[in-house]
């Protein structure tokens, strides 16, 4: 900082001397701008006098000096304006020199604060140097005071070293005695690890032998699964033998013909008042009898059940549900809608778009079991829609609803029946069911000119076959569902009937009364079962006799 201060002092003192110099200079020339002034003014009054004098002289001889005086008036004037410049001009140099002595007073107002920066200067100059005058002594005192310490620490860290020398020494010697006694250790060692190198050498050997004994006793184990597998597969087909069995005997305890009632609710054609509404009654008790009023007397009837109007297409299905899904098992059913027209055969069967019947219901339930089986397995299901009027069975499903259709026995000799040419179809879903029954109405449609009367005299079937493979027995299974909506029992032949009409009442009465024997031999157990008398029957054979089961309901 002294330092700093001594230029910058310097620098002052220069700046002092420069601007001493310009004073001198601007002094110099007002002394000379003074001077030329003084000497033009002498000039000019100079000759102002001579003019004056001139005049006076002239003045003097009046006569031909009138244009003299003019000439000198003119003259006159042009020196007075002169002088005006000079004066003028006088008063700007006046003013010069007024501004330079402004400038002039101005600088060495200047100079005198530099000097007074520069005496302040001195002053701090002076006391920083004796400031550094008294670090520099303590400096020298503190080098002094770490000298010391350097010598008492160095003397200090050489006697401890001395100490830990010895320490040292001490410990080398443990470590030679150590020392020997471990040179026995490192002989062992080295034997393990030599015996360690040899079992390294033989270790492929010795795994391949452990693999050997390991591969061995694998297979074993896998033998001993597969006939443990072998036993619960003999196991688990007898059990399902035994299923089978439990469950046919089940039904002929139940017994495989049953016989239902449904009462559908009451209309306007039926009739109205308390008759009416009495002519068909049930016991409250007993969901097994019915009790109709006929002229005046009650007779009562006993079936498996009886649903009364309220119950539902939902109520009546979960009764047969059990029947349907048996198919799956591989029994043929049954399930025949039997009663006058109007009864609610075909509402029972078909039901309505809004609330379906038993055949839409039962081709969902099947679909339904068969998807939840279908991790052991694989199912098919094929329809065929057909029927029979007038003792002509006829394909709904196929190219030519008006053929005739046989039925005929099974060329490979198992007694077996089946209808060449009859139409059936995979269903996988609700909508192919739909279609299936929408080109069974639109086949059944063009055949006749009255439908509703046509339905009323003719047998409507829906066969359904359910196909099984158990993947992992290889068992297969074959199951038929045939649910018929039979024709109007009323007796139209009584009422005096003639030409067509005649022939179909007499069509109807002969397959109703054939349908009736063959019931009835099966259900006393006859011996001989008539199936041969009806195209419907003999039709159905397969599905009405052994272990099939057979639901009759009857629409009241
Ligand atoms: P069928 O086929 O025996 O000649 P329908 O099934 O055609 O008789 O039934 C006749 C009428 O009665 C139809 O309009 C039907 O909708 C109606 N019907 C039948 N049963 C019931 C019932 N349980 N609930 C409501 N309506 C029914
Ligand atoms: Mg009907």
């Amino acid at each position: 900082e002294v330092e700093e201060a001594r230029a910058k002092l310097g620098e002052l003192d220069l700046e002092v001397q420069q601007k001493t110099n310009r004073l001198a200079e601007v002094e110099l020339r007002l002394k000379d701008s003074l001077a030329e002034k003084a000497q033009e003014e002498e000039r000019l009054s100079r000759r102002l006098r001579d003019s004056q004098e001139t005049i006076a002289s002239l003045k003097s001889q009046p006569p031909q000096v009138k244009y003299i005086i003019k000439t000198v008036e003119v003259e006159s004037s042009k020196a007075k304006q002169a002088l005006c410049e000079s004066q003028s001009r006088n008063q700007y140099l006046q003013e010069q020199v007024g501004m330079q002595r402004q400038v002039l007073k101005e600088m060495e107002q200047q100079l005198q604060s530099s000097q007074k920066t520069a005496a302040q200067l001195r002053a701090q100059i002076m006391l920083y140097e004796a400031e550094l005058e008294r670090a520099h002594g303590q400096m020298l005192e503190e080098m002094q005071a770490m000298e010391d310490e350097k010598n008492r620490a160095i003397e200090e860290a050489f006697s401890r070293a001395q100490v830990e020398m010895k320490a040292v020494h001490e410990n080398l010697a443990g470590v030679r005695t150590n020392l020997l006694t471990l040179q026995p250790a490192l002989r062992t060692l080295t034997n393990d690890y030599n015996s360690l190198k040899r079992q390294v050498r033989d270790f492929p050997l010795l795994l391949q032998e452990t693999l050997r004994s390991a591969r061995s006793e694998i297979g074993q184990a896998i033998e001993e699964v597969n006939s443990t597998n072998r036993e619960l597969l003999r196991k688990y087909r007898r059990e399902l033998q035994l299923r089978k069995k439990c469950h046919n005997e089940l039904v002929r305890l139940k017994g495989n013909i049953r016989v239902f009632g449904r009462v559908r609710p009451i209309t306007k054609e039926d009739g109205v008042g308390a008759e009416a509404a009495s002519a068909v009654t049930f016991d409250p008790d007993d969901d097994a009898v019915l009790h109709l009023l006929h002229k005046g007397k009650q007779v009562s009837f006993e079936l498996d059940k009886v649903f009364p109007p309220k119950a539902t297409q939902e109520d009546v299905f979960r009764e047969v549900q059990a029947l349907v899904t048996s198919c799956i098992d591989g029994y043929n059913v049954c399930i025949f809608a039997y009663g006058q027209t109007g009864a609610g055969k075909t509402y029972t069967m078909e039901g309505t778009a809004a609330n379906p019947g038993i055949n839409q219901r039962a081709l969902q339930l099947l679909f339904a079991e068969v998807r939840s089986k279908a991790a052991d397995w694989d199912y098919a299901i094929s329809v065929s829609v057909a029927e029979i009027y007038n003792e002509a069975l006829r394909d709904l499903l196929g190219k030519e609803p008006q053929e005739k259709l046989e039925i005929k026995l099974c060329p490979d000799g198992s007694g077996q029946l089946y209808v060449p040419g009859l139409t059936e179809f995979r269903v996988q879903s609700v909508e192919d069911i739909n279609k299936v029954f929408e080109l069974g109405h639109v086949n059944r449609a063009t055949e006749c000119t009255n439908l509703n009367e046509h339905s009323s005299r003719s047998h409507a079937l829906l066969i359904v076959t359910v196909r099984g493979l158990d993947h992992s027995t290889g068992l297969r299974t074959a199951g038929k569902l045939n649910l018929v909506d039979l024709a109007g029992s009323e007796r139209v032949g009584r009422s005096g009937a003639e030409g067509s009409r005649l022939r179909e009442a007499q069509y109807i009465n002969k397959s109703l009364s054939a349908l009736g024997d063959v019931i009835y031999a099966l259900r006393s157990r006859q011996g001989h079962v008539p199936f041969r008398n009806s195209k419907l029957t003999y039709l159905l054979q397969d599905s009405l006799s052994g272990d099939s089961k057979t639901l009759m309901m009857v629409q009241v």
